[in-house]
């Protein structure tokens, strides 16, 4: 959104961003959620509709609805479509996760919401839901113009490292992700743990904890916790707007690792890819599209064969820089932030324009 804003007001479209807000017990509540969307098992109680249905109240009223489009992003704003009736435009609720198995209790609440959208946007066709609207089907994208993506020097790069105290010396292996069950940060260790075995080489696992999400804290200690004093593995609890520093330590990674049981699109794939890595990720929602197996990265399974692929990168540097190449070439023609804002540009355009068109490939 940082980039995707200025960019399309670069190109003419009076575009503003607004931010809901919301309190612990919300934001604890819409985290369940976002499991459960994943398709996980949560404890979802009528309290925690409850304290959903009032802060979307109090956000409908206070958040401003600027423009002729409004485009509502992930199912925590997803209410604010109650001042449709109100305000009238056309309303886009744009999904980030992958639908297609959601529990049923937390989608059927969702569902309404969605209903009254004009349109709704999906990363992929297997993340969608059968709906009465219309849905236009648009991968996400990165910009590598951004400081999180831009080419970094090598000295910048060894100062990030030097920082955290990540020596040059032995292989590096990393997972980007904030610190949550569904990106398995614990089974990455777990991995690493067989591979570090036979061969010599480090982890780093980097990510933040959000406001957003109350597991974090949690999932941090776990990681910790099992990292135990063991040298060789780097946790990092890294700030947000590191953009540069995360840059950073993608650059310097022999491999990086996105070891997710769940995921929506998975922008850390597309960032390392980007950045010519051997990527090692599982198959799991947006992963597939990004990682082709064996052409621009591996794809495992568990923690065995996250474990085997790593260990094959390893004694295979050829075959590794070869997977990072094709990677970024494959990030270049799909996945770059100049394509995206094509499909917007196109979204927009047929917003007016009624057809029989169910679902619209972009
Ligand atoms: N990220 C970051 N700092 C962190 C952890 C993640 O800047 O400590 C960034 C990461 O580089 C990526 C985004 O947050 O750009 C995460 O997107 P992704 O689709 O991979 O996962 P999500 O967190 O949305 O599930």
């Amino acid at each position: 959104m940082s980039r995707m804003v200025p960019l399309l007001e670069q190109l003419g479209v009076d575009t503003r961003w607004s931010v809901i807000k919301g309190n612990d017990d919300f934001f604890q509540v819409t985290k369940k959620f976002h499991n459960a969307l994943h398709g996980r098992q949560e404890k979802i109680t009528e309290h925690d509709f409850a304290v959903f249905m009032e802060t979307t109240k109090r956000n409908a009223e206070e958040v401003e609805l600027y423009g002729d489009i409004i485009f509502i992003h992930d199912p925590q704003p997803v209410g604010l479509v109650a001042r449709k009736h109100e305000i009238g435009k056309k309303w886009v609720w744009r999904c980030h996760i992958d639908l297609s198995h959601p529990d049923e209790k937390v989608w059927n609440f969702i569902q309404p919401f969605v209903l009254q959208y004009d349109e709704a946007v999906f990363s992929a066709p297997s993340f969608s839901r059968e709906l009465p609207i219309r849905q236009f089907l648009i991968r996400p994208s990165i910009d590598p113009l951004s400081d999180k993506n831009k080419e970094l020097s090598q000295s910048l790069i060894d100062s990030v490292l030097t920082k955290y105290g990540i020596p040059k010396d032995k292989p590096i292996i990393t997972q980007v992700s904030r610190f949550d069950y569904l990106k398995d940060p614990v089974g990455v260790i777990q991995a690493f743990e067989l591979v570090r075995r036979n061969m010599d080489c480090q982890l780093v696992l980097a990510g933040g904890t959000a406001t957003d999400d109350p597991e974090s804290d949690k999932v941090l200690a776990e990681v910790r916790e099992r990292a135990g004093n063991n040298p060789d593995i780097h946790v990092l609890l890294v700030p947000p707007g590191s953009d540069i520093e995360i840059n950073a330590l993608q650059r310097a990674s022999t491999i990086v690792v996105q070891k997710s049981l769940r995921e929506g699109f998975g922008l850390t794939v597309s960032e390392a890819l980007w950045k010519a890595k051997p990527v090692v990720a599982s198959a799991v929602g947006g992963i597939p599209f990004q990682v082709k197996n064996k052409f621009t990265g591996l794809l495992s399974h568990g923690i065995e064969g996250t474990a085997y692929a790593l260990k094959q990168l390893l004694a295979n540097p050829g075959y590794a820089r070869w997977l990072g190449e094709n990677g970024r070439e494959h990030v270049r023609y799909n996945f770059l932030i100049t394509r995206h804002l094509r499909d917007y540009l196109l979204l927009f355009l047929f917003l007016d324009y009624s057809s029989d068109v169910d679902v619209m490939y972009l």
